[in-house]
């Protein structure tokens, strides 16, 4: 049995090798215009995301930057208050002033915490334009966020239908293209699907056109021709480097 079969094994010809290649090549064709299709919708979905989460990171620092503010300025409101009270009790000393020394002392000391209520209040007017112009960038954001979200919600949904409509196509197409695999030799599949990743169209195997590779369209020499249609061995394009098969063999007919 096991000898059976690995005679069996060893009369796979290199026709149906480039018969099976061909096959599973036009299964994962399919499969890559149904990428083609979804294009770069994807992308565009990533992309949204990232944006949505890193405004998301902008309004969250700009908030912290308001509460920062508004600690400030009840600081400098305390330190108004502490001012008030010194200057209250200054007062009342100036009424029972002995000297002319401690009168000057006393004016000062007024005149020094009524400045810094000034200061405080400076301050205080500063942070407050800052944060108006804090919270006019938030609500930007906040707008820009919206937008986004609303733009994101209708790529994804653009994105599902079209992933909803191609989906069971696309596994049949992957299931055929699995059974396929299974019957090509490893070496020659990893070839090919090196060869395939390589080429810009996708494509591993190509049928020859009119004397000319069908992947870079290169003249194949006349000998070359004549064994590719013999289909006795595999030929790779010495351009491109696709393996090309007999397009009568790929059951296709040559236009
Ligand atoms: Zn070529």
């Amino acid at each position: 049995m096991a000898t059976r079969k690995k005679s069996a094994e060893q009369e796979v010809s290199v026709e149906d090798k480039l018969k099976s290649l061909y096959k599973l090549q036009s299964y994962l064709s399919e499969i890559d215009r149904i990428k083609t299709l979804r294009g770069e919708l994807p992308l565009e979905v990533a992309d949204l995301d990232d944006e949505i989460a890193g405004l998301g990171t902008r309004i969250n620092n700009f908030e912290l930057e308001l509460k920062q503010l508004d600690e400030n300025t009840k600081l400098q409101k305390g330190k108004i208050e502490t001012s008030k009270t010194k200057i209250e009790k200054y007062n009342k000393q100036l009424e029972n002033v002995r000297n002319s020394k401690e009168y000057d002392h006393l004016s000062k000391e007024i005149e020094f915490e009524t400045l810094e209520i000034e200061l405080s209040e400076k301050h205080i007017r500063e942070y407050a334009q800052e944060a108006a112009s804090i919270k006019e960038q938030i609500e930007a954001a906040n707008e820009l966020l919206k937008d986004k979200t609303s733009d994101l919600e209708h790529k994804k949904q653009e994105l599902d239908d079209i992933v909803s409509e191609t989906k069971a196509q696309e596994e049949k197409i992957r299931e055929k293209a699995k059974k396929t695999e299974a019957t090509i030799e490893p070496r020659l599949l990893t070839a090919f699907k090196r060869i395939r990743k390589n080429a810009r169209n996708g494509l591993g195997v190509v049928p020859i056109q009119r004397g000319a590779c069908g992947g870079c369209f290169n003249k194949i020499p006349p000998q070359k021709q004549m064994d590719i249609k013999l289909g006795k061995k595999i030929i790779v394009c010495e351009y491109c480097g696709r393996i090309m098969i007999d397009p009568e063999m790929a059951g296709i007919s040559e236009k």
